[in-house]
């Protein structure tokens, strides 16, 4: 994003922001341009201690001062080169997602019990601390665990076939476990802090429903349940775009009753999960203890589908 001057704005130049109103919004993370000019109303209000009037001009102020809207095609361009792939150690895989996972989107893997998503997960963990010539990106990982299936002993398995050093890989993860959907909505606005030293390019939200499944049980919760996974994935895609890192999310499927012919089974959240996400991966156990993945409406792919396997040291293309 281009700025108007030379000299580098900062929040302090809003209107209505002194000295102590711009210590109080960075330490709620509003710290910079960007993100006063993306942040909600309330929000900011809650926050800074602002009025409305004066929280609506500060949003206004920064979006005028950051150009923010229309941008030329050249600098789509350029924003599109600066997305950058992380490999799944699968080729095969990689084909299917255009050379792997990449930075700045939301990919979404949905899938039944024992399906394989925390395994891509880790496997995503390990691969992103490698350098660049190898499909990593020197990167350290943000992994928030909400089903408490997060392993540093696969790790370790994984790190060893990569070639990496094992306690180092281990350092480079920083987990933490959310106790419910609140928790986990906390945890994800904490990950910008990480995400801001530059040093984190892979987030990891495993699984992202299992708590919004359980605590919003009947349909009179239906919408509830549903507005909160908007904001949250709202959210995701904020950081995602900000800070050009992945996003990983996993999701549950359910059966369907109604579907007589086809595959009976949806991946929960519906279309708030399933818009949000720039990938969608529906993986599935295959022949011969194999694994499917299948890339579902994706914008710049045509619907593909891959074998794979997992195995001792982690994603491969061939049963070991
Ligand atoms: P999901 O998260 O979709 O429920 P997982 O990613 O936990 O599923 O997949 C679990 C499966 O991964 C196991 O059933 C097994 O087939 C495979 N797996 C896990 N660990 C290993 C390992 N060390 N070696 C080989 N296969 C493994
Ligand atoms: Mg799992």
């Amino acid at each position: 994003m281009v700025k108007k001057e030379e000299k580098e704005l900062t929040v302090a130049d809003l209107p209505g922001v002194g000295p102590s109103t711009a210590e109080k919004l960075a330490a709620a993370g509003f710290d910079t341009l960007l993100a006063i000019a993306v942040a909600s109303l309330g929000n900011l209000v809650s926050s800074s201690g602002v009025s409305d009037s004066v929280a609506r001009k500060m949003i206004q102020a920064a979006r005028d001062m950051m150009e923010m809207g229309f941008e030329t095609a050249d600098e789509v361009l350029t924003r599109r080169m600066a997305c950058k792939k992380i490999t799944t150690s699968s080729e095969a895989f990689d084909e299917v997602m255009g050379g792997g996972f990449e930075t700045g989107a939301i990919t979404e893997c949905y899938g039944e019990f024992g399906s394989g998503k925390t395994q891509v997960g880790h496997q995503l963990a390990v691969n992103v601390q490698r350098p660049e010539e190898e499909g990593g990106l020197n990167s350290k990982v943000i992994y928030i665990d909400t089903e408490n299936t997060f392993r540093p002993e696969r790790i370790l398995q994984m790190a060893k076939r990569a070639g990496l050093d094992p306690d180092t890989a281990l350092k480079n993860i920083k987990i933490a476990r959310a106790y419910n959907s609140d928790h986990q909505m906390l945890l994800s606005e904490k990950a910008e802090d990480l995400l801001k030293t530059g040093e984190y390019k892979l987030l990891i939200v495993d699984s992202l429903t299992a708590h919004f499944r359980a605590e919003y049980i009947g349909r009179g919760t239906l919408s509830e349940r549903q507005q909160k996974l908007n904001k949250h994935m709202h959210l995701l895609l904020k950081l995602a775009d900000m800070y050009n890192c992945c996003v990983m999310v996993t999701n549950q499927v359910m059966s369907k009753p109604n579907v007589m012919f086809g595959d009976p089974t949806v991946a929960i959240g519906g279309h708030v999960v399933g818009h949000s996400s720039t990938f969608r991966i529906y993986l599935r156990k295959g022949k011969k203890g194999s694994r499917v993945a299948k890339l579902v409406d994706s914008p710049n792919l045509p619907e593909n589908e891959c074998m794979m396997f997992v195995t001792e040291g982690g994603l491969s293309d061939k049963d070991e």
